[in-house]
Formats: C-alpha cells, structure tokens, sequence
C-alpha cells in the first residue's frame, strides 16, 4: 500500500492546481491547497474542502510559510500573458521570492520540491524542437520579460538549493496546455478561441495565425508532473504534447468542433510572441515511460462542453452544440 503523504501544493486553485489537487487526493494524500486567489478560483477547489484530507490556505507566497509537509509542488504564478502583465512585479516577486521561501522551508523540512517552469524558459526560440539543453533566447527587458526571466531565476534558485543544500527538486518545463477548469477569461488562445466561438464573437487571431504552439491536455500533463516528483530525475525536463499546430488551425479546428459561425478576425502580434514553440519530450519518454495519450480534438472535445457550462452558470448564452 502507498505511504500517505502530506503534500503542499502553492498555486493548487489555480487551473493545473487543482487538477493536481484531486489526483494527490485521489491517491490518497493529505494536500495542504495555498492560493492567493490571485488568478486562481475558490470554486475549482470548492468541491474539496470537505474532505478531511483537504485544507486550504489563502496566502501568498512571498511570505514565509511554517507547515509540516512531506512534498511540495510549486505551481504559483499567473500564466496566461494578458495576467502576468497585468502586474508584472507582482510576477516576478512571486517568481522569485515565493521560490526563495519554498526551498527554504523544502530544506528546512528535507521535502522534495517540484517547481513548475516553464516554456517560456526558452523565449523565442532559434532551436526547434527544443530540447533541455538549449539555453534560450529572451528578452530581459520585454513585456514577457517578467513570466520568463522570473521562471528561469526560479530555476537557477532551484539548482542552486540542489548543490548547495543538497535539497531534491524536481523542475519540469511545460508548455502550452488546456482543458476543463481554465477560466474562460484567461486570456490564453485556447480559452478564446472557444468562448468566442460558443459565444459568435470574432475569433481574433495576433498576426497572421502562423505562429505555431504543441497543446497539451491536462489530464497527459497531471500524470507526468506526479510520475516526475515519484522518480529519481531532477531535471529540467520538458512536458508537453509534441504535435505542434499553427494557431490558425486551432482556429479552425475550434469553429469545425464547435459548428460556430464566428468569422476569424487579425489583430496585432503581442511584442516577443515566440514565433515557434515544440517540446522535445524524448527525456520524459525514455526516462519516465511517459506518452501524451490525448489528441487535440479528443481534448477539445472534452473542453468545449466545459467552457459551455461554465459560460452559461454566469448567464452567458452559448451556441448550441
Ligand atoms: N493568440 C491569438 N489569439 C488570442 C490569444 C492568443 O492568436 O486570442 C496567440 C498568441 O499571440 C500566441 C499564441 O496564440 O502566439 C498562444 O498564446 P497564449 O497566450 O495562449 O500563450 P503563450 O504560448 O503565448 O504564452
């Protein structure tokens, strides 16, 4: 039988939080839930809070935290660009000091720590697909700047606690990814594309559509991140869907999936937008026996119903499908 552990999980209302929340709980953890509900929702993790193996905590993570936990998963930060930017300190802070405070008490308590990273680690990148080894290529100074160069100090934060303290991370690197329990204002493309299409608004497309991203379901990405944490590898390591699409044609898989009538209108390209973005995920191939399973359409299948519902709990009215 599995050792019940306690587990905290920063940033657990959030969209890959919660998630991550239910299938620690599912497997029969204790999770200690922190969120500041900044862009998380209280009611993504509303449904947990009367099991007795569930708490939750509202606070940030630039603070100090004294709780006695066995692992820690940090998934804090906004991700979606228009959220980040919304105020950029704040990013960074919660980057880089919320990661500061989070090894300090993983080496304090001797707990393993996985720390959510990121694509974005890579910039725009001139290396394609991108593998581990690629060092990047980011603007430090950018509006994005704030996302990116805050998850590649938390990584060098991480790896430094690792030499220094001998504390064990787990840094995982994941790229775009979607699914049940994103906010429909997100602001990231898959979440507009879907509700401007429940919702016969324009589908806007930044620039000319050409720009490609690897989507990946969330159910494939939650497996990895706990088979990473239960092996030996410490990373950074990739985690994504390695199927990579043009934003276009997501556009025009959302109107076919969804038989919208929603015309696909241009507006323009966000500055440092990364032109191309692909995972090499042959590390977590080899290393953690690990495929995504979930095709686009089988995903956005089972992400429009989502959006739908969510869309008409707030008096919104939607397509039918
Ligand atoms: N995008 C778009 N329309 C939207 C939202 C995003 O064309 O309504 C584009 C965006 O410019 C980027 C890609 O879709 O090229 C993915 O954007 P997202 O914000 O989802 O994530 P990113 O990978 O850029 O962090």
């Amino acid at each position: 039988m599995r050792k019940m552990k306690r587990i905290l999980v920063t940033g657990g209302a959030g969209f890959l939080g919660s998630h991550l929340c239910e299938k620690l709980l599912e497997q029969g953890h204790f999770v200690l839930c922190v969120d500041n509900l900044l862009t998380g929702a209280y009611k993504n993790i509303e449904h947990l809070v009367r099991q007795e193996t569930f708490e939750f905590l509202q606070r940030d993570i630039c603070q100090p935290l004294q709780v006695a936990v066995d692992e820690i998963y940090n998934l804090a930060c906004p991700a979606s660009p228009p959220h980040y930017q919304a105020d950029p300190i704040q990013t960074t802070k919660t980057s880089v000091m919320g990661s500061y405070q989070l090894l300090e008490l993983a080496k304090q308590l001797r707990a393993k720590i996985f720390q959510a990273s990121t694509s974005e680690v890579y910039g725009d990148p001139h290396v394609h697909p991108q593998v581990e080894e690629y060092w990047g290529h980011v603007n430090p100074i950018g509006v994005r700047s704030c996302y990116d160069e805050g998850k590649r100090c938390a990584e060098t934060l991480f790896f430094d606690y690792h030499r220094m303290h001998g504390v064990p991370i787990r840094v995982a690197r994941i790229f775009n990814t979607y699914g049940p329990k994103m906010d429909p204002n997100d602001g990231r493309v898959v979440s507009n594309f879907i509700v401007q299409a429940l919702t016969h608004q324009p589908i806007t497309i930044y620039g000319d559509g050409s720009q490609t991203r690897s989507f990946c379901y969330v159910d494939d990405l939650i497996e990895v991140i706990v088979r990473l944490m239960n092996s030996d590898e410490i990373g950074p390591i990739n985690i994504g869907n390695p199927c990579e699409f043009r934003v276009l044609d997501l556009a025009q898989q959302v109107i076919a999936l969804t038989g919208s009538k929603s015309p696909i209108i241009q507006k323009p390209l966000p500055s440092d937008d990364p032109r191309q973005r692909r995972p090499d995920i042959t590390k977590a191939r080899t290393r953690l026996q690990w495929e995504p399973k979930v095709s686009l359409e089988e995903g956005l299948k089972a992400t429009i119903p989502y959006f739908k519902a969510a869309l008409e709990v707030r008096g919104v009215q939607t397509l039918s499908l």
